[in-house]
């Protein structure tokens, strides 16, 4: 099919279409260009360097107990006396050997003094005029992390291409990255479009509404560690959309909202094609959502979501999201559902993926998901209630009260 020319596609399911997106943004082969960021700024980026232990982990064999420290063949014998040599606290390191039947009076944190090989806790010890008394024995290496036993100096802790978390930036700060190298943060540009929508300091009209949807498509991106930009509403007419287009093609993707419907103003499609976009989806077999249009027009690849909030908040969580990781180098990043339990039955029509707004909550030591009320897929209000979605899958029977089913928590 050459491009340029709108396609005949027939509908894919979920799975088909998120596929799709996977292979066709994966295929392209962008490499993300690469900046150094101090640490706190570097949560949420992608790693574009493999990091590696400066030194071992733990450095020393280190205590993780206040107790004493022993030659834990000492300790073999019931009731053991030993002699105490002074101690040794977190911070410091015991500057003498210690020799069979003496030890260390020790504090977690500490370095094991050369010698001894164990730490008895001290609430199994006593004392016996200016000598211990052990009441239990121990063995080699207990209550000691040994040293290097985490990661040895010199091997790689962090692969290149790993997202950074808090647990990533607490090993980041441990091996002394005071700068990280990450991946440029991709420029997504969010194109709402609609005669009807005026943006959020204007006063709208009866039959007019608020542009809700660039401030929630760029939170969505902001959390999957894009850059968005928001470009002006475009109104429904061909050559004010293309140019809006155009512009954005300065972006590394595109989001563009409405007008991808069948109505006789929805002139998205036409208007990309003109532009010679390939297409590589038109129409997706979930519910909200139906119309979801995925292509790549001059290098950029873009989504045409559906207008109405619910719709395109869901299809750029389940679409858009993922396909970020793969432009900012750590790969295309699948949505996870998860099972909990149903509260209440819920009716679902079969043939369609199915994501209605819920809340699910821990009872009785159990997930449990129990729907929203909602109006339907222009009903924020709902939205802003859930905290995630039940997901029906289209050979699925209407679920009912105490199934296990699937859910997906919002992420952002
Ligand atoms: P469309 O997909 O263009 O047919 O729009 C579907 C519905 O979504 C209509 O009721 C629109 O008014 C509404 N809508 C479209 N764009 C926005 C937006 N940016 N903010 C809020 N609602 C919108
Ligand atoms: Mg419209």
């Amino acid at each position: 099919m050459k491009p340029g020319e709108p396609q005949v596609t027939t509908m894919l399911s979920f799975e088909q279409a998120l596929s799709e997106v996977e292979t066709r943004v994966t295929a392209a082969g962008i490499t993300p260009a690469i900046e150094v960021v101090p640490l706190g700024q570097a949560w949420g980026r992608v790693l574009a360097e493999e990091v590696k232990a400066d030194r071992d982990y733990p450095p020393f064999n280190r205590s993780t107990r206040d107790g004493f420290a022993v030659r834990s063949q000492d300790t073999e014998r019931a009731n053991t006396v030993l002699i105490p040599d002074g101690e040794v606290r977190a911070g410091e390191y015991f500057k003498a050997e210690v020799a069979p039947g003496h030890c260390v009076t020790i504090m977690t944190g500490a370095p094991l003094p050369a010698g001894t090989d164990a730490v008895v806790m001290v609430e199994y010890t006593r004392s016996q005029g200016n000598n211990v008394e052990i009441e239990r024995p121990v063995v080699s290496f207990e209550n000691v992390v040994p040293k290097g036993s985490e990661a040895q100096a010199g091997m790689p802790v962090i692969p290149k291409g790993r997202r950074i978390r808090a647990g990533e930036i607490g090993l980041l700060a441990s091996v002394g990255k005071e700068n990280v190298a990450v991946t440029v943060r991709p420029r997504v540009a969010i194109i709402p479009t609609g005669d009807e929508v005026v943006p959020i300091d204007r006063q709208p009209e009866w039959f007019q509404v608020r542009n809700s949807n660039s401030a929630m498509l760029a939170t969505v991106m902001t959390a999957a560690g894009a850059n968005p930009w928001e470009i002006g509403i475009g109104p429904d007419r061909k050559e004010e959309l293309q140019s809006l287009i155009e512009k954005a093609l300065d972006a590394d993707m595109l989001l563009l909202s409405g007008g991808v419907s069948m109505g006789k103003y929805d002139f998205v499609e036409d208007v990309l094609a003109d532009l010679g976009a390939e297409f590589y989806f038109r129409s997706v077999a979930i519910r909200p959502g139906k119309p979801l249009v995925f292509g790549r027009v001059r290098g950029k690849f873009f989504f045409g979501l559906p207008g109405n909030p619910v719709s395109g908040f869901v299809t750029c969580n389940l679409f858009a999201r993922p396909a970020i990781g793969v432009l900012m180098g750590s790969g295309f990043e699948r949505p996870s559902f998860l099972r909990a339990r149903l509260a209440k039955s819920v009716h679902h029509r079969t043939g369609l993926t199915t994501f209605m707004p819920a809340r699910i909550e821990t009872r009785d030591a159990e997930p449990v998901v129990s729907l929203v009320g909602w109006q339907g897929s222009g009903d924020l209000v709902g939205v802003a209630e859930a905290n995630g979605f039940l997901v029906v899958h289209p050979e699925q029977p209407s679920p009912a009260a105490g199934d296990w089913v699937d859910v997906m928590p919002m992420t952002s």
